[in-house]
Formats: C-alpha cells, structure tokens, sequence
C-alpha cells in the first residue's frame, strides 16, 4: 500500500491542499505507477484533451498494479472509445440547462434546491453527466452568495438546500464559511445537504477545519458521498467517515451503475455490506445518464432487470440502494421498474 495514514489521525488543512495539487494528471504518468502497458497512451491522451484526466494519489493507491481492467481505474482512466459519437447519447442528458434557475441553481424538485457550489472536482469521473456542463459561468459564490438567498428568499416552500457540483467541500474552509454565514439568514431552511466525493476520493479533506465547520452548523447535515466499489473504501476513508458520522451528521451513499466496474450483484452486495461498516447506508444507484463519451459504461436492459431482483432477495431492506432514472422535467428520481 502507498498510503498507510494512522486510521485515528485528523489531517491538517494544508494535508488536502497538497493532496489535491499532487493529483495524478498525465495518462503516462498513471499508466507509469501502476505497471500499464504504452498501447493504452494514445487512446488516454486523445479522450484527456476533451476532459482531462484527474486522480489523487490515494485513489489511485487503492487500485491493483498491472490491472487495466481494475475498477478503480476504469472510473478515471481517458479511452479512446469516448470519442466515438454513439446515437441518444449527448451533452446535457438531464436536462440541467433548461432547469437552471439562476446563477449555479437547479430547482427541479419540490421542496430542494441543488446548488452547483462550484465546477471544481478533486476526480474526473469518465461518466460524468456534467462532464461537458458550462461551469465556467457557474460562480454562485462571487457576488457573496447573493443570488442563492435572493432566490431561496422568494421561494419560501424551498426548505433544503443541496450544496452539490462539481463538488462542494472543493470550497475551502472559509468559503464554507462565509456560505453558511449567509445561509443562516433563511429562516426556512430545514436541513442541509452536501454531496461530495471527496470524503471517498481526498479522504484528507475531512480535516479538523471542515469537522469544525460541519458542527457548527444550525441545521442537521445530510452528507450523501459517492462511492462505487468497495474497493473505494480503505481505512483511510473509513476512518474519515467514522469522524462524519461522530458529529451525527446522516451518511449515506450514491453509486453510479457502470460496466465492468460494479454491474455484478456480488459487488453491489459487498458494496451495501462495507458501506454500513463505514457508517453509511446506500441511498441511490443511479442508471447512467446518457452522456456523451461515457456509452461503454451503459448496461443491457436485461442486465438490469436481473440484478434488481437478485439485490432484492439477497440484501435487507435498509442496505438496498434505490435504483433509479434522472429524466428531463420528470417530479423527481424515477425507479426502476423492469
Ligand atoms: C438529484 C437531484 C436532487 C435531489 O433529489 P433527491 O431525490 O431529494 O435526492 C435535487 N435537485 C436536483 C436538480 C437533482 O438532480
Ligand atoms: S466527482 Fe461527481 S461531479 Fe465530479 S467528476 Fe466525479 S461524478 Fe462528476
């Protein structure tokens, strides 16, 4: 292993900084430190110009040498197939950009407002939906946060807000800060919800800062993370989980059905199973969204059907993941029904 972190150890502030600025970001690099073979560079280099390549070291620790098909790996490495224009697969597959409702805000569903915090991502995930998504005018953040209070403030039936991405806790600490402080003017807020990777992907960032930061927030937190092997889950991350969960903050997980990554029951089983021992319990499994470069991540629908039924008799109730749809001007997820 490359990073052997005391499991009880609160990382400093400028742990994440240096972890996040170390990140892996040339394919002949990654290839290099996991023993791969040259034929996979020019395919690598090629899909990294149109959505670069992005990985911490950690990450990229918890992946097996020599294996190119390693589920780890297969979640961050450019192919060359993303180039291949595939037919129903386009850019903004969920509808995002007719949603948005101001500066960096989605209001889709009654009663929660997402709020694209920042572009920013400590991972390039290939099948990103937002991975062609126009982030560089999404700064809801430069004029003070101004434009999500304005909002918030005439929408009063919105009682939970979704500090989403990119991901949120790439803010730094007083940017969360000086968030919160804002937020505080919204009487009608009810929880608050992050969705991050990087307790998964930069288990670093949950650092004594951010711990200090999330305790010291009004509302009850809701932190949904996003981890799709269990692989994922080393005890550096179950570490950084278990102090999320010591503020009571309530933990749970999104995964992203991908082939040959966890599109077999025995994964997702062993998935839901080190997810509770991590403290967190799954919430949705999503079905990909149909973006373009990301066709060879998508399942036959049969495939489907058969793995809900085996996840269905296999786990309990409370560790069975949703499986659902995000579908343009639909009410909210849609579950599968096969
Ligand atoms: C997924 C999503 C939410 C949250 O949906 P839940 O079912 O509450 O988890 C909210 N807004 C948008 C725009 C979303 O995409
Ligand atoms: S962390 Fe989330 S938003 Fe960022 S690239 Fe991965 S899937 Fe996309």
């Amino acid at each position: 292993m490359l990073v052997n972190h005391e499991p009880h150890m609160i990382a400093r502030s400028a742990d994440w900084k240096n972890a996040l600025a170390n990140a892996v970001r040339d394919p002949a690099e990654l290839l290099a430190l996991l023993d791969l073979p040259d034929n996979l560079l020019a395919g690598a280099t090629e899909a990294a110009k149109a959505f670069p390549l992005r990985v911490p070291r950690g990450f990229v620790a918890r992946m097996a040498r020599g294996n190119p098909a390693d589920p780890l790996l297969r979640q961050v490495l450019p192919l060359g197939e993303e180039m291949l224009p595939v037919a129903g697969f386009g850019p903004d597959p969920v509808g995002d950009l007719a949603a948005q409702a101001g500066a960096g805000l989605l209001h889709k569903y009654h009663g929660r407002v997402l709020m694209t915090a920042t572009g920013a991502c400590a991972v390039h995930c290939r099948y990103c939906f937002r991975r062609h998504f126009p982030y560089g005018e999404q700064r809801p953040g430069r004029d003070d946060w101004q434009g999500v209070v304005d909002y918030l403030q005439a929408h009063p039936e919105v009682d939970e807000l979704i500090l989403s991405g990119g991901d949120p806790l790439m803010l730094d600490d007083q940017q969360l800060h000086a968030l919160s402080q804002r937020l505080r003017e919204l009487p009608q807020l009810k929880r608050l919800r992050l969705h991050s990777r990087l307790p998964i992907v930069l288990p670093e960032r949950i650092d004594s800062g951010l711990l200090a930061w999330l305790a010291g927030l009004p509302w009850p937190v809701v932190m949904v993370v996003h981890c799709n092997h269990p692989q994922e889950l080393d005890e550096t991350v179950a570490a950084a989980l278990a102090q999320l969960h010591r503020l009571g903050l309530t933990l749970l997980n999104q995964s992203v059905l991908l082939a040959g990554v966890n599109d077999d029951a025995e994964t997702l089983i062993r998935l839901s199973h080190r997810l509770f021992d991590c403290k967190v319990l799954p919430y949705y499994l999503h079905q990909l969204d149909r973006v373009k470069g990301a066709a060879h991540f998508e399942l036959a629908e049969s495939q489907l059907a058969l793995l809900t039924e085996t996840l269905r008799a296999r786990l309990p109730g409370y560790l069975l993941p949703r499986l659902v749809r995000e579908l343009p001007g639909d009410v909210g997820k849609r579950p599968y029904s096969g």
